[in-house]
Parts: structure tokens; sequence; C-alpha cells
């Protein structure tokens, strides 16, 4: 028998964005668990606004499990927020998710280190050199020398979790990067997102830096906001498709617009100004390989009758996967496939 360190996650009840929390139970398995063998777990939810005082437990349904590297015997469990008559609990958003297998999403997450209140590169007073050289940029004055070794590390991590992370850059603003995480099911690329930003945020504690997920921290400048560009497809939009599909579910898009910004993450009116590849706020728009639109349609998708996948650029890089997802969802099967 082992002792595994099984650290169960699961997200708090604050609005408009919830956050991760974590905790440790210790429990023997002849050799690395599955699913089933995990037992449901609770937690005091008055304590991060899920319940009152008086009756506060609820309890945690492990849903996805991640091997965790950095633990001897460690294992990630995602878990569900379930009432205790095990009914979803009202902030338990991925329980809203329509069961899909054929849906994909993968999502681009941006966000900046930060340390001492500003972006890691950033002076003590004023800002360094204007935005330019750093997109993907490479050299100490363009990365530092801090967050390449910490998403280089992140990426390991990640990859060893099992989780589908595809990719790094260095994104526009100083301090800023992304990555970018893929899933084929309704609910997995959204389930390795919320790890992924754990295992980040769990990793900078050691290097003194938090990781600055607010889609324009740098407030009403030039300085580059923080998308989560969610693209998506399902089995009939990557087989079948079509022009006259595409409008229906454009259409669909454009009605439930304010339903979508909704949940697309707050403060996304300082970030959707219509400037830097962003679409407004007050429209909806698409264009094909147009970075300005609210969706850009990629050129592959055209030229393939209108199948494939479709880029919604408005999710912003504080949203819930599990939110943004479950709303993309819900307006593509408003659309009857014929
Ligand atoms: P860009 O920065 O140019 O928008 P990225 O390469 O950062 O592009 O992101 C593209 C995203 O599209 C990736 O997360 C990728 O996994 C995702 N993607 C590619 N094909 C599909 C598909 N068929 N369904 C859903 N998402 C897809
Ligand atoms: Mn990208
Ligand atoms: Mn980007
Ligand atoms: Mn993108």
């Amino acid at each position: 028998m082992t002792k595994y360190k099984l650290e169960y996650l699961w997200l708090d009840g604050y609005t408009p964005v919830p956050n991760i929390r974590g905790k440790t139970q210790i429990k023997e398995f002849d050799s690395f668990p599955t699913l089933e063998q995990l037992p449901l777990w609770g937690f005091d939810g008055s304590s991060t606004k899920q319940a009152e005082g008086g009756s506060s437990d609820c309890v945690l349904k492990p849903v996805s499990l991640f091997p965790d590297s950095q633990r001897k015997n460690g294992i990630i469990v995602m878990c569900e927020v379930m009432m205790p008559d095990l009914t979803p609990h009202p902030s338990n958003m991925r329980a809203t998710i329509l069961d899909d297998p054929g849906a994909w999403f993968g999502f681009e997450q941006e966000y900046f280190f930060y340390r001492n209140g500003r972006p890691i590169g950033f002076p003590e007073s004023g800002y360094p050199a204007p935005q330019g050289p750093y997109y993907t940029g490479v050299g100490y004055s363009n990365v530092g020398d801090m967050a390449r070794k910490i998403v280089e590390e992140h990426l390991d991590i990640c990859l060893d979790a099992g989780i589908n992370h595809e990719g790094i850059n260095a994104e526009v603003a100083k301090g800023q990067w992304e990555f970018q995480i893929f899933g084929k099911g309704s609910k997995k690329a959204a389930d390795e997102m919320w790890v992924a930003r754990y295992l980040l945020q769990r990793l900078t504690e050691k290097y003194g830096v938090d990781i600055e997920y607010h889609c324009k921290p740098l407030g009403n400048t030039d300085w580059n906001g923080s998308g989560m560009h969610a693209n998506f497809s399902t089995t009939y939009l990557r087989e079948v498709g079509g022009k006259e599909y595409f409008e229906k579910l454009m259409k669909a898009f454009a009605d439930t617009r304010e339903d979508h910004i909704a949940v697309y993450g707050p403060d996304n009116h300082l970030r959707l100004t219509g400037l830097h590849e962003t679409a407004s706020i007050h429209s909806f728009s698409y264009g094909v390989a147009d970075r300005g639109a609210s969706i850009r349609v990629p050129h592959s998708f055209v030229n393939n009758n209108y199948r494939g996948y479709l880029e919604d650029r408005r999710p912003n890089s504080q949203g819930d996967p599990y939110q943004i997802a479950s709303r993309i969802l819900k307006t593509v099967a408003s659309v009857p496939t014929a």
C-alpha cells in the first residue's frame, strides 16, 4: 500500500469570478487510484461564500484526477461542489455544461506576472520601453531573467499531469504571457485550464510572484489587455457545417450577445474597446481572419465549406472556462442541425 497525497481542488462561491481552493488528504491505495476509488469529501462552505454558518457543510465530488509531479505520491483531484443531498451546489457551473464528447475547446490564457503591484520588469515608477519587441521576444531586456524559467517549469508540470498544454508565447506587454490548452469533450479543456491555473499560482509562490488575471491591469492605457480566446467546434461543425448553418449560428450568437458577455469575465468593457485587435463590447461581429471581430473565422473554415472551428475572441483572462463552455454550447445547441 502507498500513502497518496490527494489535493482536492474546487471553485469557491465568489462572484463574478470564483477562486480555486484546495486541501490535502492522505489515503492509502495499492496503486495509482482511479476516479471511482476516490471518496467524496467535505469542506466548510461558510468560509468560501458557499453556505451560511448554521449548516455549512458542502460536498466535494471528484470529477478528474492528475498526477502531481511536484509532490511525492501526489495527485490533484478536481472536484465539483455538491449539496449535502448530492445535487449540484448553485455555484457549481461545471454541472451546467451540456455533456458532449464531440465538443472540443481550445483556450488561450493570457496573464501578467506581478510583483509589488506591477508587472515584473516594470520600473518602480513609470513604464518600461513601449510595446513592440516583447511579443514572442527573446533576451533579458525583453523578457527579464525569471519569466521564462517559470513558464518552462509550468509547462513541464502540466505535461507531467497529463494536461493537454499546447504551447507558450510571450505576449504584447512586458511581463505578459500566454499558454494554450486544448481538450476533446465539453468539460475537458475547462477542467485542465483550472488545474493549469492552480499549478501556475502554486508554482509562483516560491518566486514571490503573483498571477494577475485581470483583463486590463494597466487600466486605460495602450498597454495590452489579457484575453482568453475560446476556440470551439462540435462534431456537426467539423463534419457537416455549411454556409447556411454557419449563418444561423452567427445569428444565434448575435441574439445572445448579452448572455455571452455576462459570463466572459468582469470588466470586459475596459478591454473590448474595439481597438488593439478587440471587438466592441456593444456589438457582435464575425469575420474571416478578422482579429478585430467578436468571432474570428479561420481561412481554413471557409475554404473547407464552412467546416472546422471558430474563435470567440471576447472571453477575457479572468473568465471561468466552465461558464464560457456552458454558454457557447447552449447557443450552439439552440441552432437546429438540419
Ligand atoms: P491565435 O493566437 O492565432 O489565436 P493559438 O495557436 O494561440 O492561435 O490558439 C489556437 C487554438 O485553437 C488552440 O488552443 C487550438 O487547440 C484550438 N483549436 C484548433 N483546432 C480546434 C478545433 N477543431 N476545435 C476547437 N479548438 C481548436
Ligand atoms: Mn494565441
Ligand atoms: Mn494572445
Ligand atoms: Mn487567439
